[in-house]
Formats: C-alpha cells, sequence, structure tokens
C-alpha cells in the first residue's frame, strides 16, 4: 500500500472537490459554479492518477436531499441566538423563509458536495492503479 506520508487528508480533500483516488486534482470541469447548468460537469478521468469520473455521474440525489435537510436545521444555530425564535409571534415563518434562502443560495455548493460524498463513498483512495507511489 501507499505510504500514509504521501496521502493527503481526507476532510480537506473531500470539501475542495479533490479525486477521491489521488486527492490532488479536482474533480469538476469549471473551477466556477457559474455557468450553473454546467457547475456539475466531471472531468471523464483524473489528469493525475486516471480514475474515472464520468461512472459516477448520475448519483448524488438523495444525498443532496439529505444535506439540504440537514443545512435547513443547522440555521437555527445563528438564527436563533441572533434573531430569537417564539411559538406566540411569527418568528418560526420568518426563520423559515431565511433558512430556505440559505439553503437554495448553498444549493450549488451541496450539490457538489453531494456528488463528492457519492464519489468518495465507491472511490476509496488509491482505487486508481496509476497513483504514484514514492
Ligand atoms: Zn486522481
Amino acid at each position: 500500500m501507499a505510504s500514509d506520508t504521501n496521502k493527503p487528508a481526507l476532510i480537506p480533500a473531500l470539501f475542495t472537490m479533490k479525486c477521491p483516488s489521488c486527492r490532488k486534482s479536482t474533480v469538476f470541469l469549471n473551477k466556477s459554479y457559474f455557468p450553473l447548468n454546467k457547475c456539475l460537469a466531471l472531468k471523464d478521468e483524473c489528469e493525475v492518477c486516471g480514475e474515472k469520473m464520468k461512472s459516477e455521474s448520475n448519483n448524488g440525489g438523495g444525498i443532496n436531499y439529505a444535506l439540504t435537510m440537514v443545512l435547513f436545521f443547522l440555521n437555527l444555530l445563528w438564527y436563533w441566538p441572533i434573531f430569537g425564535l417564539s411559538y406566540k409571534d411569527n418568528s418560526v415563518y420568518y426563520f423559515l423563509f431565511a433558512s430556505l434562502g440559505v439553503v437554495i443560495l448553498a444549493q450549488p455548493y451541496l450539490m457538489r458536495l453531494s456528488r463528492m460524498l457519492y464519489l468518495y463513498l465507491y472511490v476509496g483512495f488509491g482505487h486508481s492503479r496509476r497513483v504514484n507511489i514514492d
């Protein structure tokens, strides 16, 4: 197996959208999220290790739904201390609208992140045989 000293850390690689097999090259064709309809375009294969990306390209929808719901309720963490929530007035509805806005704005990132999670679940580190071990 590859020596662990050359192995980039999992979590930073995941959140910066690096290849699941070598964790060095980015997975997405465009660095930018715009145009939005291209924001999920994957490279055919990793230019560093040759890992195939396209085989997983239709997945991630279920994970995206879960992440969206998690983020929706995580918004409580900042909304509650700042604005307060009470069942006596309309503040719960204001929270729902604010949270919805955050979730929509974060959607391009969440869609990429869920696709990344899917890739990471199915492609382990060193999956490609072309990873350099030195
Ligand atoms: Zn790679």
